[in-house]
């Protein structure tokens, strides 16, 4: 997602917060520190204590994150990151479930992680209340209260049934579990996402002509999950003209790469000026040893190109995604990151050709204009 910033990395994941979740922390405080804290307290202690609250709850929708994440990955499914955005957090999977099972389990992580956690921060109540003193409690109390409904809040807004949320994918997996395809269950639970949008969008209008401001903030929601409802649409039916389609029927095997041992200099006038080519494969004896992109040309100052070897700047190996030849094209997809232009198609250890992203995007517009040419015959 861009727009976010790096935190750090928990159990192997990357944590990333959008600049959205700035907002929210914002009127999370605020409004705290105006509705719900003693009006006896100072400024001061109102701000402070508001942002603590708000704090716990950032750590909470981290945990309702995590717990999606580590269930997904205990099922087999690679997380690359989770980022904490307006709407909660997203898990990002490098690769959709592959079993409806799997998807329910994963989806239904998140909700129950926030229902122990409102239940935690009851207890928390509960036992603060027997050893603390009625003046200590009143700072406690409105802490505990807020995280007790907050968390209850996020599980039940989560599983309303519109996919991406997670109540959408519960959904998705039980209709794919019940004998649907996956790309239909996505589908019916899309279409559940925009229609659960557009009710919250009529609810935010409702609250706004009764004078109520807080209408704003379901209008804001629903916007969000609307875009993602219709991403998901989008994504499936991309997923549907790639479908069956294998890896080899799109690579080319005339392809240009360079060896570790090049300096940067040659790389320039032999690669990049002459064809055009902004990252290519860098081999050994046929073998992956890395990319290297126009980008990776910043690391060194360009007085040292003609010293500076391919090797030593290049993206080593290990970070380069890459594809067998008799992968499907969706798998392909979704192996593609955004500043990937190519993917180096591997058999026996050895690069027999490269997928390159034009390649891709041009094969599905072209699958796409026929998919039209057709159906307008049909109509005809
Ligand atoms: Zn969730």
């Amino acid at each position: 997602m861009p727009g976010s910033l790096r935190l750090g990395r928990l159990f192997g994941i990357e944590i990333r917060v959008h600049f959205s979740w700035a907002l929210i922390f914002l009127l999370v405080t605020l409004s705290l520190a105006q509705g719900v804290l003693p009006a006896s307290w100072s400024d001061t202690k109102q701000l402070v204590v508001a942002a603590i609250a708000a704090l716990l709850f950032f750590i909470c929708v981290l945990l309702h994150e995590l717990a999606h994440s580590l269930v997904a990955r205990r099922l087999g499914m690679r997380v690359s990151s989770i980022t904490l955005f307006l709407l909660g957090g997203v898990s990002n999977l490098t690769e959709e479930p592959k079993r409806a099972s799997a998807e329910f389990f994963m989806a239904v992580a998140g909700p129950l992680t926030s229902f122990v956690l409102a239940g935690l921060a009851y207890g928390v109540h509960q036992l603060a209340a027997r050893v603390l003193d009625a003046g200590a409690m009143t700072t406690v109390t409105p802490v505990t209260d807020y995280l007790t409904t907050i968390n209850i809040g996020v599980a039940l807004f989560n599983l309303v049934p519109g996919y991406p949320l997670d109540g959408g994918r519960v959904l998705r997996s039980i209709i794919w579990g019940l004998g649907r395809d996956r790309s239909a269950a996505t589908r019916i639970a899309s279409r559940g996402g925009e229609v659960v949008a557009v009710l919250l969008g009529l609810i935010g209008g409702l609250l706004l002509l009764t004078g109520d401001a807080v209408g704003l903030w379901y209008f804001v929601i629903a916007y969000f999950l609307f875009g993602m409802a219709r991403g998901s649409l989008e994504q499936e039916r991309v997923e549907g003209l790639a479908k069956g389609i294998r890896v080899r029927q799109l690579m080319s095997t005339d392809f240009r790469s360079t060896s570790p041992e090049t300096t940067l200099d040659v790389f320039i006038r032999d690669l990049v000026l002459p064809f055009n080519l902004r990252a290519v494969p860098v081999l050994s004896q046929g073998r992956l040893q890395g990319a290297l992109t126009i980008g990776d040309l910043h690391k060194v100052v360009a007085s040292g190109w003609s010293s500076t070897r391919v090797g030593q700047v290049m993206i080593p190996a290990r970070e380069v995604h890459s594809i067998a030849p008799d992968d499907l094209l969706v798998s392909a997809l979704e192996r593609l990151g955004p500043s990937d232009t190519f993917l180096p198609v591997i058999e026996a250890g050895a690069v027999i050709g490269v997928l390159e992203r034009d390649a891709v995007t041009g094969y599905l517009r072209t699958r796409e204009m026929l998919e039209a040419v057709r159906r307008s015959n049909r109509a005809a």
